[in-house]
């Protein structure tokens, strides 16, 4: 893991909350993997002193994309980086997601802007022939942004909305078991973005016995492993265990993280 200062080439807000990143990575030799993720400095200035970290939306041979969701400080300040400035980036970081080579069909189940960390699994799996099944649950239709993308390189997507009153649990519950479920055969399952939808994916993929991977989102400090930040838990061997998202993760399988 390194620290970089790359050229931005694009930074624009793609709808109300959202923005587009996209990064001139030449000078980055390391693999960059699905799910992984750089810890982003928002500003040359002092303050907000912390990184902040983001998942790779899309990786091409010499470029990155980042999708990100303007909340606070950090991600306010990274809207006034102009192209032609530089981003310093600290990765790619943590463990990725791993697409079973004989996989035929995946399935993706994300909230929000968790699609942002789902899509670069996604992106693998159109290149590997892998039909790509996507539920995308957001607070408004201008939210699924991601869904167009994904569409286009012919993934089913469904999505789901509080506008439309379509994203509680017991929705999506009914759309994966009476519909989704039975329709595809569902080779593995990627979760993120919200407790809520991961919990019932969880429990559904346990159901019909479907491995699953998903990534988790907590605050982070170093991002390194050394300030316990970012810890959370999981289930390993019937034991409870701690685990740094940043360096054991923030891929872990499914059935091991404790939902509560
Ligand atoms: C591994 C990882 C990958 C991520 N990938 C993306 C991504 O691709 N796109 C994206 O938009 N966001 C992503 N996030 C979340 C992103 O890091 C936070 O939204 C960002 O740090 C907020 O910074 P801020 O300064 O704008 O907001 P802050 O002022 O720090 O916080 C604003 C609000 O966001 C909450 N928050 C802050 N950090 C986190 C966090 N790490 N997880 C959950 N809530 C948080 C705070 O509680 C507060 O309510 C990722 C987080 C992790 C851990």
């Amino acid at each position: 893991m390194k620290q970089y200062e790359v050229p931005v080439l694009s930074n624009k807000q793609v709808s109300n909350r959202y923005w587009h990143m996209r990064v001139d990575i030449s000078n980055v030799k390391e693999t960059i993997t699905p799910g992984q993720f750089f810890h982003i400095r928002c500003t040359s200035e002092r303050s907000p002193f912390l990184r902040r970290p983001f998942s790779i939306y899309q990786i091409h041979d010499q470029s990155l994309e980042f999708l990100y969701l303007v909340k606070g400080v950090g991600t306010q300040r990274m809207t006034h980086i102009s192209p032609g400035e530089t981003l310093n980036l600290l990765g790619p970081l943590g463990e990725g997601f791993k697409l079973d080579p004989q996989a035929k069909t995946i399935l993706l189940v994300a909230r929000g802007v968790g699609v942002a960390t789902l899509a670069a699994i996604a992106q693998q799996a159109f290149k590997q022939n892998v039909k790509v099944v996507a539920v995308l649950s957001a607070r408004t239709r201008e939210d699924l942004l991601a869904a167009e993308y994904l569409t286009e390189f012919g993934a089913d997507v469904y999505p789901v909305t509080e506008e439309e009153g379509t994203s509680d649990v017991a929705y999506v519950n009914e759309l994966l078991t009476t519909n989704i479920l039975i329709q595809y055969k569902i080779d593995t399952v990627y979760t993120c973005g919200s407790r809520r939808l991961s919990k019932l994916t969880q429990q559904l993929a346990d159901k019909y016995r479907i491995p699953g991977e998903i990534a988790l989102e907590e605050h982070m400090g170093c991002a390194m492993g050394a300030c316990y930040a970012c810890v959370s838990d999981i289930i390993e061997n019937g034991q409870k265990k701690s685990v740094r998202v940043c360096i054991d993760g923030p891929v872990f399988p499914l059935e091991k993280v404790m939902m509560e």
